[in-house]
């Protein structure tokens, strides 16, 4: 059970909610970025992305969704039910970093198996989710960085929820360093069977405290209960469950 906490607003006096594990707050009614635990100024950049659709356009972009693709039951735009449709704004740390692994290991498909070097180079804007127990398909997500303005709260719509991040910068550098690896790892895995060893090099620049728009879109097919993600920025489903289409045994 989250039990709600409240501190005042330093900057207008007026009441910030927090949950417990959240560790950056904004206020609602002035926009003030501020850490919890101080009460003090966010000082690094806090941007957002807007939201293009009202809820009655986001459905519509699930209806055309439930028509495309031949994955999908034939009546699923016209059978199915919205049960809920809520907007919220994810907290997300955006780490741009550039990586190079250098990598040895064993290339085991040929006879006999042969030791082998490689080097993989990247650059990322690598996303971090800011909250620990929310469950979003991150890598399916690209945040459209090209329409990331500074924060503004008078641009947040009123029956919007914003989601505080519950973790600090150097935690989200940890995460994103943490991952980066563990991708690099299976993109190693793509050239050698087995990684002897491995050594990745991290330049890392100034990382962005950002709010992104995100629809979570209940839906009912047939008795049973789906879940949409749809990026309220660009209008892309992100993720969506579609029921099992069952052929029957003739
Ligand atoms: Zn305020």
């Amino acid at each position: 059970m989250s039990v709600i906490q409240e501190i005042r607003c330093s900057n207008c006096g007026a009441p910030i909610t927090f949950n417990p594990g959240e560790i950056i707050a904004t206020c609602r009614y002035c926009g003030f970025t501020c850490v919890i635990e101080t009460g003090k100024a966010f000082t690094l950049e806090h941007s957002m992305i807007l939201n293009e659709y009202d809820p009655t356009q986001a459905e519509e972009l699930v209806r055309n969704w439930m028509r495309s693709g031949f994955l999908k039951p034939g009546d699923l735009a016209k059978s199915s039910k919205i049960l809920e449709k809520s907007l919220v704004y994810l907290p997300f740390w955006i780490v741009p970093v550039s990586v190079t692994s250098e990598y040895r290991g064993i290339f085991e498909r040929v006879a006999p198996p042969v030791v082998k070097e490689g080097k993989i180079e990247k650059k990322y804007d690598w996303l971090v989710l800011a909250r620990k127990a929310a469950e979003f398909p991150t890598r399916e997500y690209d945040v459209p960085l090209e329409g990331k303005i500074p924060y503004d709260f008078r641009k947040i719509e009123r029956f919007a929820k914003i989601l505080n991040s519950e973790m600090h910068q150097p935690q989200a550098l940890e995460l994103a360093k943490q991952q980066i690896e563990a991708h690099h790892q299976f993109l190693a895995k793509q050239d050698v069977d087995r990684i002897i060893e491995m050594k990745n090099d991290f330049s890392i620049g100034d990382s962005v405290y950002i709010h992104a728009p995100i629809w979570f879109i209940a839906y009912e097919y047939k008795g049973e209960r789906y879940n949409i993600i749809l990026d309220g920025a660009t209008g892309t489903v992100v993720k969506g469950d579609i029921p099992s289409t069952k052929f029957g045994l003739f």
